[in-house]
């Protein structure tokens, strides 16, 4: 089917995006640093790349899903990276989140070899990764998205366009921030209901449906009263968005002040030894804070 796809990173997201494109009939040519990754890819109808210059080379389209921007420059910038290896025309899609302001500068790297950059993060983790339900927020040329869509659509259950090259990361630095200051809210609120007595398994079920509810509380809730802190998306990551979005105010002239704060819990968990967890661990922070734990009651 269609235009033979390059998928560089092949990590928590990459690995069933990059399935998911397989599944749905696209011919795909991948590379990771991590052989393993490569492999099972492999091993679900992928061609292995010999290299990120070799993946370029024989694609029409380049997908990176990489952790962050000095990652993303180093594979398309870098010696031997994709844009030494991409074929005029080629289409380059971006689809870590990373500093909108490092989209724009690896776009008028490339744009000299007339090849076009489309940012497009994503966003619903691990498991909307699996289903093919990620949010994907995509900056970039009208045309050139139209070019992308049907493969965009096939990670994601919903794909909207909002602006030109950096606009999709500056989309999910928005949604990070928001996505944080929900998970801090929700810990908070869990350990003074946990310590004031009331079973929060009860109260999460009391509150879900009203106000409240949220897609955040739904996701995560369980997984605290589960004390399954396994990532999907570790709070190294989160920290790293965090902080993109704080040097993004800090370029346009926009106090975080909350996001600075949720950053610094973030941090304390780090420096605690707990930066792989996933980012629902924000609630240990306050747990050690309140000495008590948020747990079901037959736990
Ligand atoms: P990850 O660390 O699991 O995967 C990154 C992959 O990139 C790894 O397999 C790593 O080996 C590979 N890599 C790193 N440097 C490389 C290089 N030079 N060449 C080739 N491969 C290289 O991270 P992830 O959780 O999959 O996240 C990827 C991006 O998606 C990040 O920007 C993250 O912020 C974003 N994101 C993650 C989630 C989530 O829930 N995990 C959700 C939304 C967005």
């Amino acid at each position: 089917m269609g235009k033979k796809i390059g998928f560089i990173g092949l990590g928590i997201m990459g690995k069933p995006m990059a399935k998911n494109l397989l599944k749905a009939g696209y011919s795909l040519v991948v590379f990771d640093i991590n052989a393993d990754a490569v492999n099972e890819v492999v091993a679900a109808g992928a061609e292995k790349g010999d290299s990120i210059k070799d993946v370029a080379q024989k694609s029409e389209i380049i997908i990176t899903m990489l952790p962050n921007s000095p990652h993303v420059k180093q594979v398309v910038l870098g010696e031997n990276g994709v844009l030494e290896g991409a074929n005029p025309g080629a289409i380059l899609v971006d689809m870590s989140s990373i500093a909108p302001l490092v989209s724009k500068e690896v776009s008028d790297a490339v744009k000299k070899k007339d090849i076009v950059m489309i940012d497009a993060p994503v966003s619903g983790g691990e498991p909307k990764a699996i289903d093919g339900t990620l949010s994907i927020m995509v900056g970039g040329p009208a045309d050139a998205f139209e070019q992308v869509k049907d493969i965009l659509e096939v990670m994601g259950g919903s794909v909207v366009r909002v602006g030109e090259i950096g606009s999709g990361n500056t989309t999910k630095l928005a949604n990070q921030i928001i996505v944080a200051l929900n998970i801090a809210a929700m810990s908070e609120a869990m350990v003074l209901a946990t310590k004031a007595g009331v079973d929060p398994e009860s109260v999460y079920q009391a509150i879900r449906g009203g106000l409240a509810g949220s897609t955040v509380l739904d996701a995560k809730v369980p997984l605290v009263l589960d004390r399954n802190f396994k990532p999907g998306f570790r709070i190294e990551l989160h920290i790293k968005d965090l902080m993109n979005a704080i040097d993004t105010g800090h370029e346009v002239g926009v106090p975080l002040p909350l996001t600075t704060q949720i950053m610094e819990i973030m941090q304390a968990l780090k420096v605690d030894g707990k930066a792989k967890d996933d980012h629902g661990g924000v609630v240990q922070f306050y747990e050690k804070l309140a000495q008590i734990e948020v747990k079901r009651s037959s736990k």
